[in-house]
């Protein structure tokens, strides 16, 4: 089973995300994500992890391919637990398509991805009514697409760049010369929902450096465009309507401690979980990355 894990609070795994780890023999996980829970599955389960640090692969795709299949065909529950959803660039349909070749069914567990997330979770709404109605996502390893750069001279979109950091300085020399306009803001969301999220916001013409005198760190999503500006929802609010907190993109009280509200996974083999309504969908669930033959 293929699953998104969210961009790193526990809390945002979702129901099946938590049926399936609390089912599994083996998660193979990544080093993004919510990696907390990988301490609270039970003594049976194996974890491997192949986690990927930025310019350091120690576990190359194929290898992660092979090692999928190998365990699903030794008949084992197999959770491949992915940072995100697996299918924004996560490499996830490669994996898909490794195992169906091999005569592996997989099923896909979409997870809540840090491209929306990280700008929800830093109070920045990707599409705001009367502003913008479109977003586009990209991978920053990539020269930025002229279809983006001309969307946002035309503030016809929200540009969403993640793995950005490194080629920032170029994303914002290429906007310029776009004629993207300088005084469009930006923000930098570094290590979404967890306990150490951080926001550094800039206009487009200051952000590189902005980044270097805040020593932003990857992993980080980059956003750019009109919904950016810091002032973006208090100035669409009426006085008498409730402020979203800046720092917590909550109308709730922030949580003193965000790990203690976490169930644990230990806790999910329990039935802290709602049942299945459908239990011919359930008939399949939990063989994760199903077995083979
Ligand atoms: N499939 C993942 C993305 C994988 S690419 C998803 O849907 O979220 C890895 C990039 O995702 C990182 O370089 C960073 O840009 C972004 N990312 C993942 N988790 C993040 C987090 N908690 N905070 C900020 N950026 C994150």
């Amino acid at each position: 089973m293929l699953v998104g894990g969210g961009p790193g609070d526990p809390d945002l795994l979702t129901l099946r995300a938590w049926r399936a780890l609390a089912e599994a023999d083996v998660v193979v996980a990544d080093r993004l994500g919510p990696r907390s829970v990988l301490d609270d599955l039970g003594p049976d389960v194996e974890v491997i992890d192949v986690g990927k640090t930025p310019g350091h692969h120690p576990v190359p795709q194929h290898e992660i391919n092979r090692l999928l299949v190998e365990h699903a065909r030794r008949g084992r529950r197999v959770v491949r637990l992915k940072g995100g959803d697996p299918f924004v660039l996560g490499r996830g349909g490669e994996e898909v398509l490794a195992c169906r070749e091999a005569g592996i069914p997989v099923e896909v567990v979409p997870g809540v991805t840090s491209a929306l997330a990280a700008p929800a979770a830093a109070g920045v709404p990707v599409t705001h009514r009367g502003v913008v109605a479109a977003v586009m996502v990209v991978n920053g390893h990539d020269p930025v697409p002229a279809s983006a750069l001309a969307g946002l001279r035309d503030e016809e979109l929200t540009l969403v760049v993640l793995m950005g950091v490194a080629g920032l300085d170029d994303l914002c020399a290429r906007a310029a010369d776009a004629g993207v306009d300088p005084a469009m803001p930006l923000a930098i969301v570094e290590r979404a929902t967890t306990a150490t999220q951080r926001v550094t916001r800039a206009p487009l013409r200051d952000a590189a450096r902005a980044a270097r005198e805040a020593d932003v760190r990857a992993p980080a999503v980059v956003v750019v465009g009109r919904v950016a500006a810091p002032d973006l929802l208090a100035a669409h609010h009426a006085p008498a309507e409730p402020r979203v907190s800046e720092a917590h993109g909550t109308l709730l009280p922030p949580r003193s401690d965000s790990s203690a509200a976490a169930p644990s996974v230990s806790e999910a083999r329990g039935t802290p979980l709602p049942p299945r309504s459908d239990s011919s969908v359930g008939a399949g669930h939990g063989r994760l990355v199903g077995t083979a033959g």
